[in-house]
């Protein structure tokens, strides 16, 4: 551990005083008080990348609203997280992401903030056709037209699956950056994804789109780790899904330490019908944040009875 804050600062959140350690962020001063500030692309493992909006609150002096996820909480900071125009911002983002992304795998947490910042997506029209097998990873920068009007644009595009490890379903990718992050500098430092295109037909992206077996890819999986959405997806989950008999409330998840090597990473087990669904990581364990290797993300299934 190292040494503690040098000095404490003092930020007022909705009328009531946080103390926070210098450095922290107003997100962090704003969950002191237990004041929910909704995330899609925060983990507390990586670096803020300011991408999805959501935690924006306002703050006094500031013209613009701030990304409470980012924004340092300095001493003598007043900030607002649910005035009219915070609901208002909120709200817009939700809508414009479930307008265009399929969110339905986000977990009941967004499905709740859709509720109570009654997000309606229709009031972008109905949803235009899916583009073809691959068609969206050749756009060119700049090159994105208008569908004509009376269509809400989307990413709807066929789920890609070109191994046994785990699937990739952009049609639920709301462009958090996150799995950049633990593919890149904030974990696995492999860099095999990245952003390409601009605007609305910017993506994730291999380097030159290549398929991910012929990438720089080492299969650690910690994209889907961090994947907020279900775009990133086990193989293994993604079959049961397809067949119907996923059943998270049939699941245990048993904590162990992976065999493998000497590091002493912690895997959660994740076992439904007595077989192995897939294995995670927890983010607080100290060694990892939540962060494997191939053989511990995936490298499970010689335990299950008839397979190798
Ligand atoms: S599996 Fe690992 S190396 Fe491959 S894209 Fe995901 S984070 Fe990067
Ligand atoms: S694939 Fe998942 S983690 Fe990556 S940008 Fe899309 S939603 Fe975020």
């Amino acid at each position: 551990m190292g040494p503690g804050p040098k000095r404490w600062v003092e930020v007022v959140v909705d009328g009531t005083t946080a103390r926070v350690p210098e450095g922290a962020t107003l997100l962090e001063a704003c969950r002191s008080l237990d004041i929910e500030i909704p995330t899609l692309c925060y983990l507390e493992t990586l670096t803020p990348a300011n991408a999805c909006r959501l935690c924006v609150v306002e703050l006094e002096g500031s013209r613009a609203l701030v990304p409470a996820c980012s924004r340092t909480a300095v001493a003598g900071a007043v900030v607002h997280t649910d005035t009219e125009r915070v609901r208002h911002s909120r709200k817009l983002v939700l809508e414009l992401l479930t307008s265009s992304v399929d969110l339905s795998l986000a977990g009941p947490q967004v499905q709740r903030w859709m509720e109570q910042y009654q997000v309606r997506a229709e009031n972008f029209g109905p949803p235009a056709p899916p583009a073809a097998e691959g068609e969206r990873d050749h756009r060119l920068a700049g090159h994105h037209h208008p569908n004509g009007g009376g269509q809400a644009e989307t990413v709807a595009q066929p789920v890609k699956v070109h191994d046994d490890l785990y699937i990739r379903d952009y049609s639920r990718c709301i462009l958090c950056y996150k799995c950049v992050e633990a593919c890149g500098e904030d974990a696995q430092n492999t860099f095999a994804i990245a952003v390409a295109g601009r605007g609305f037909d910017a993506r994730i992206s291999t380097e030159f789109d290549e398929p991910l077996n012929e990438s720089a890819c080492v299969y650690c999986g910690n994209c889907i780790g961090v994947c907020p959405t279900g775009a990133l997806m086990f193989k293994s989950e993604f079959d049961l899904r397809r067949k119907g008999t996923w059943d998270e409330s049939k699941q245990t998840v048993t904590r162990t330490v992976c065999p493998y090597c000497g590091v002493g990473c912690n895997l959660d087990v994740h076992v439904q019908d007595n077989r192995i669904v897939k294995a995670t990581s927890p983010l607080d364990h100290s060694v990892t944040h939540g962060h494997l290797c191939i053989k511990g993300r995936f490298g499970w299934s010689f335990v299950q009875s008839g397979e190798t």
